[in-house]
């Protein structure tokens, strides 16, 4: 048998350099860009993108407007999935997961993160004013009180009402689709804006899935996972169930899929399918991406039929219907 011992010395060096890309294939950036342009997740992304929109207009930079976009829904008491009103966890606690990529290829996360309404302004103060990327818990509550951020509490009374509804059968069943129901539960928002000379920035933030388990982190917060940006080619955003997203490092995959040619749909597609192809619980749970390149082309795809996402282009937002797997 080929055992990985006597397969790497059995290799010659140059053997095994030719197997790995000398240098990172260059993007082609077209004449033709339609930018700037705000791409989001879900419903709640309509009032995002405009906010977005509206700084970079004012001046603003392109990690500003992808920051000020995703204030909308996380300081939003209504919208049950992001920030204030979220809802909490099984035992009754409201936790955050917030990241935010910028243009330089820094970035800044936080995680199980309680009583702050902008987590994605603690994970940029993460990214800028320390040494980390990630902060979780309560280091990352006392490191926000102590850059200023007001300590609050963010479970309000129809999310309190929903959780102890959700008590009286406490079953652990996440549903797809719920987040757009008439209820007006919605889900996280994740945000990506090219500027108009082709600079690229995402956010992405939530408050996870409904009724997780005390301490569950899903993607969101995860560089990679639930958000990824590189200024040569594009960036990518995912919702939906978190564990299947992390477990295919899906947001990087759908970056590098365009790196190596396809474009943001077809990356977004075959983000997906990857999904169907390693993960058998697939059919039970939804994610959605969507993806934004360099020349401000866009796409989107989800697992199941229902995702939605706002696109702000050419002067428009506008809200589309995703295409699904199933
Ligand atoms: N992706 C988020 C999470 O798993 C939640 C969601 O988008 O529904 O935490």
């Amino acid at each position: 048998m080929l055992n990985r011992r006597k397969f790497i010395g059995g290799a010659t060096a140059a053997g095994l350099v030719s197997l790995l890309p000398l240098k990172l294939k260059s993007f082609p950036v077209s004449g033709k860009k339609d930018l700037p342009v705000i791409i989001s997740t879900w419903n709640h992304g309509i009032g995002a993108n405009e906010a977005a929109m509206k700084t970079l207009e004012n001046g603003g930079s392109v990690l500003d407007a992808v920051e000020h976009g995703v204030w909308v829904p996380e300081g939003d008491p209504n919208n049950m999935s992001v920030g204030l009103g979220g809802l909490p966890d099984r035992d009754g606690f409201v936790t955050l997961d917030a990241s935010i990529m910028g243009p330089d290829g820094n970035a800044g996360s936080v995680a199980f993160l309680q009583h702050i309404v902008h987590p994605v302004s603690v994970a940029r103060k993460v990214m800028e004013d320390t040494p980390h990327e990630l902060m979780v818990g309560e280091g990352a509550l006392q490191f926000a009180l102590k850059m200023g951020f007001k300590k609050e509490n963010l479970l309000t009374p129809q999310a309190e009402k929903a959780w102890k509804n959700w008590l009286k059968k406490a079953k652990y069943e996440p549903q797809i689709n719920w987040e757009n129901e008439p209820n007006k539960y919605h889900d996280t928002i994740g945000l990506l804006a090219v500027d108009k000379n082709g600079d690229i920035a995402g956010a992405c933030t939530t408050s996870g899935l409904a009724f997780k388990m005390h301490g569950r982190v899903g993607d969101s917060p995860i560089i990679g996972a639930g958000l990824y940006v590189d200024n040569e080619v594009g960036a990518a955003t995912s919702t939906g169930m978190g564990e299947l997203v992390l477990k295919t490092l899906g947001s990087f995959l759908v970056v590098e899929f365009m790196r190596n040619g396809k474009t943001p749909q077809e990356a977004c597609e075959a983000a997906v399918k990857r999904i169907v192809e390693k993960l058998p619980d697939n059919k039970k749970y939804q994610v959605g991406y969507i993806a934004v390149n360099k020349n401000g082309e866009t796409g989107a795809y989800s697992l199941q039929k229902g995702f939605n996402y706002a696109l702000y282009q050419g002067g428009e937002n506008k809200l589309i219907d995703s295409k699904s797997y199933y």
